[in-house]
């Protein structure tokens, strides 16, 4: 998502008649955009504005600014604890850069945080920092008011709002004229975007018919409101991809009330039989917190079990982390203690290593049809493409070229790759 939102800080400058360079040495300003979701994600950030100190010395001109979550979320704060940044800029305020950036040129430091309840940036063309040219992010709706209990993003992204779906179609068949092939829907919970006359499966329609040679992929689906109706959706279009991000969170129906997550085991468990009813060769993936709030070793236990039940292809695994502001920093305990954090997450991060070798191995043997995005990272004779699933596959070269379909017959794997040979 922040990649999509520096896509577009950067149609903004671009339009504001500002340069973007690629070599640091020749910037005149380094615009940081950040993520406040753990707190590793915010020292992360600061270790690097403490790094740039020495490159300040060297190069008196150089302006540092942080965009995002984390200025949203520390606001001034940021700047008197980094004496060496000239700009804070939260998620809604964007439009205000190049003024912040003057602002700053003419000595002050400049700060925009306000957040919006209708700024979704629908106009702007996103400059496409990413350039490989197949695939590309559109963001169709900002911010998120679940309030789950342990997330900050509520705070630091303002409420919902869904993005006119007449501008995610034209920027989606725009990418495609000029050759992309693949789409990814973004936001916070996609399937509550809702704009009059539309929501989110007939969204999913009207991109996915643009063409069938443009693949369509969405995160993240909130489990609460996955319906049939967008699996039907699904299900009538082979360009969607056959890719689900479904974040369980916990496999504890009290850790899941303690989250605010406001689903049970059992509903999780009812739409994953519903994505494989209706698409059995849909791959699932998630994200998991481990050590919440009183998370006992039965509730770690039945996270592990659900892991067993669901096969997922991937996860996202993460320690809980307390982030002020939110309801649990207020009315629950961060009590787990972080070295027990660490070895429940290493027992999940365990476990789904394993069940992604064994889904993987039964991969071998089947033909996929790939879109190749380019040159594999460990070899200049092989190429890597993505199948429906979203799963890597290494490849020989021989005549394939990026941006194209291709199939694919799978010959081995390793847990995160699986590896074949050009068939047609
Ligand atoms: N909107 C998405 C999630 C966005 S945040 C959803 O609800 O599914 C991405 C992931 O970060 C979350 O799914 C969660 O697993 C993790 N996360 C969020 N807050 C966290 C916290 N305080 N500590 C640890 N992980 C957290
Ligand atoms: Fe955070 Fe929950 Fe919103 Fe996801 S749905 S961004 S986890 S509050």
């Amino acid at each position: 998502m922040n990649f999509a939102d520096s896509e577009v800080v950067g149609a903004i400058l671009t339009g504001a008649g500002h340069h973007i360079v690629t070599d640091l040495n020749e910037a005149t300003f380094m615009l940081i955009n950040t993520c406040a979701i753990r707190d590793n994600a915010e020292q992360r950030v600061r270790h690097r504005v403490r790094e740039l100190r020495a490159l300040q010395t060297r190069r008196h001109a150089l302006r540092i600014g942080i965009l995002g979550c984390m200025a949203e979320r520390l606001q001034h704060q940021l700047m008197s604890e980094e004496d060496n940044l000239s700009l804070v800029c939260g998620p809604d305020a964007y439009r205000s850069l190049p003024q912040l950036i003057e602002q700053v040129r003419g000595g002050a430091a400049a700060a925009a945080v306000e957040l919006s309840t209708t700024e979704t940036y629908a106009d702007i063309e996103p400059v496409r920092l990413g350039a490989n040219g197949i695939s590309a992010y559109i963001s169709i709706m900002r911010g998120c008011q679940n309030y789950c209990s342990y997330c900050v993003v509520p705070y630091t992204r303002g409420r919902e709002r869904s993005r006119d779906p007449q501008t995610i179609v034209r920027e989606a068949h725009t990418l495609f004229q000029r050759g992309y092939r693949e789409v990814t829907l973004l936001g916070q919970n996609v399937n509550s975007y809702s704009w009059p006359g539309t929501g989110f499966p007939e969204l999913m329609d009207a991109v996915a018919s643009i063409d069938p040679l443009l693949r369509v992929r969405f995160a993240t689906s909130h489990p609460k409101d996955l319906s049939d109706r967008l699996l039907e959706v699904m299900a009538s279009h082979p360009n969607i991809c056959r890719c689900i991000h479904l974040p369980v969170q916990s496999g504890s129906n009290h850790m899941l009330q303690l989250m605010n997550r406001k689903y049970s085991v059992e509903w999780y468990l009812d739409r994953v039989d519903a994505i494989r009813r209706y698409m059995p060769d849909c791959s699932i993936t998630t994200d998991v917190i481990a050590g919440f709030s009183g998370e006992t070793l039965d509730d770690h236990q039945a996270t592990l079990d659900l892991f067993h039940r669901v096969r997922y292809d991937y996860a996202y695994m993460f320690k809980y982390s307390e982030r002020e502001g939110t309801y649990a920093s207020r009315h629950l305990p961060d009590d787990i203690a972080d070295a027990e954090k660490t070895r429940r997450l290493n027992e999940i991060i365990a476990l789904q290593g394993e069940i992604a070798l064994e889904n993987n191995r039964t991969e071998v043997g089947r033909e996929y049809e790939v879109l190749v995005e380019g040159e594999s990272h460990r070899s200049h004779e092989q190429l890597f493409g993505r199948n429906s699933q979203n799963k890597v596959i290494v490849f020989d070269r021989r005549d394939a070229q990026p941006g194209t379909y291709r199939h694919v017959r799978v010959d081995t794997c390793t847990a995160a790759t699986l590896i074949g040979t050009l068939i047609d």
